[in-house]
């Protein structure tokens, strides 16, 4: 892709831009350039008025909405997982909206983590987001496992990127179950998930991946690759609101297999108001469901899922990969030399990276706080990396090209040395 530096070169995108007139349907906040959407998607005028949808039938039907809503509170988390499924190359019952990203992975793993003799080991790596590395430590734990001996974490050769054939040469016999982001959340590195599960299954592994980065910005293909599960956070790239419900796909090779943490909305819906002692699991994804559909964490993704479909996943991409390799050119050409000294720790090759690029500089904290005075949100994770995310259906060339000129006024002007090295609760 060959690009321009000047602001006219930015318009011009736009004006091309055949995601542009998705932008208006979001609130934007007033006077700032959101580069964030990777932590927290905003809201969208069709997320509102989804959940506003149900917070009327609420005030209407009362327990009637469990039956008589438009979709049927019982079966609002199946639905939605309908209408992902498509998003990330699934069958309709593959896919079910419940629970958080966190809890969902202690579902999945407690179902296809089976340590068994000397296959016992489950197979990580470092850069992983923490969260993910906790629960893994407490499920082994509870299988009355050693984490130290039982989590391999595959090291990073350059503190950013995890080298897929390190994970292919660790996929020994004794790795019980794989478990890998699509993205890293700092780097902003996309693994080649189909290739990775080519060689778990070569070796009789199960293989699980947390899409949280990848969900809503990158096509998957999870029936054609074979995952046996996955799992992502909506609230990122999905934009389904502040802790919004999160996705659990389940292969449909394993269907009938039982849930690792039953509860009784993963029972059958025909005998789930029998009220049985004995759990009669439902016959699709829908079986890793545990308690009630929180509904007004739900609803809103019933819009936003809507946007993402009606604009496709695969223009998103296309603009994604687009306008992160125009950050990236801007970067390289505005300020990558001293006194700017910015670098890239996003792997160059589209197909290798996701939808943020991760921007280090020798004093990251206060350069990002600096853009926050200057109404542009970034966000910041330690030790020294800025991520910035353009969102494909709410981001535009010219504000990429704004937040470019803004980084370079911050250096010139000096503003972040008036600034605190220490850091807020929340970053
Ligand atoms: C955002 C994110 C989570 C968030 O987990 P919650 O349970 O929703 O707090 C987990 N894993 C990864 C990789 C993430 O990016």
């Amino acid at each position: 892709m060959v690009f321009e530096l000047g602001m006219d070169y930015a318009l011009r995108m736009d004006a091309e831009d055949p995601l542009a007139s998705f932008k208006d349907r979001f609130y934007h906040l007033p006077g700032i350039i959101y580069m964030d959407g990777n932590s927290l998607g905003l809201l969208s005028r069709d997320s509102e008025a989804s959940l506003l949808e149900v917070m009327e039938e609420w005030k209407t039907l009362g327990i009637g909405g469990w039956a008589g809503a438009r979709i049927p509170w019982i079966t609002y988390a199946e639905r939605l997982g309908e209408l992902q499924a498509g998003m990330v190359g699934a069958e309709p019952g593959e896919v079910v909206v419940c629970g958080g990203t966190t809890v969902n992975l202690h579902a999945l793993v407690a179902t296809f983590y089976e340590p068994e003799g000397a296959r016992k080991k489950i197979l990580a790596d470092e850069l992983n987001f923490p969260s993910d590395l906790y629960a893994l430590v407490s499920q082994i734990k509870l299988r009355g496992g050693d984490p130290v001996e039982d989590l391999v974490l595959v090291k990073s050769r350059d503190g950013r990127t995890i080298e897929e054939d390190d994970v292919v040469e660790a996929m020994t016999d004794e790795v019980a179950l794989v478990l890998l982001p699509s993205v890293y959340y700092k780097s902003g590195q996309l693994l080649d998930m189909g290739r990775l599960t080519r060689e778990a299954r070569k070796r009789g592994i199960p293989i699980g991946f947390d899409c949280s980065h990848s969900a809503g910005v990158v096509p998957h293909h999870f029936d054609e690759w074979g995952v046996d599960f996955a799992f992502w956070c909506n609230y990122k790239y999905v934009n389904g609101g502040p802790g919004s419900t999160g996705s659990v796909y389940v292969n449909k090779r394993h269907f009938g297999k039982a849930p690792g943490m039953a509860g009784w909305f993963g029972n059958n819906r025909a005998t789930m108001f029998d009220m049985s002692n004995e759990f009669d699991p439902a016959e699709d994804a829908s079986a890793w469901q545990i308690g009630t559909t929180t509904m007004l964490s739900t609803a809103p993704l019933e819009g936003a899922v809507g946007m993402i479909n009606e604009a496709g996943v695969k223009a998103i991409r296309e603009k994604s990969t687009k306008i992160t390799s125009y950050l990236m050119f801007l970067l390289d050409e505005v300020l990558s030399e001293a006194p700017y000294s910015f670098s890239i720790g996003t792997p160059r090759q589209p197909e290798r990276r996701g939808g943020h690029v991760g921007v280090e500089h020798g004093d990251s904290w206060r350069v990002a706080e600096a853009l926050k005075a200057r109404g542009v949100v970034p966000d910041f994770r330690p030790p020294n990396v800025i991520r910035l995310a353009p969102i494909p259906l709410y981001t535009s060339y010219l504000e990429v090209w704004n937040v470019v000129q803004h980084l370079k006024a911050v250096i010139d002007n000096g503003e972040h040395e008036a600034l605190s090295h220490e850091r807020s609760a929340v970053t």
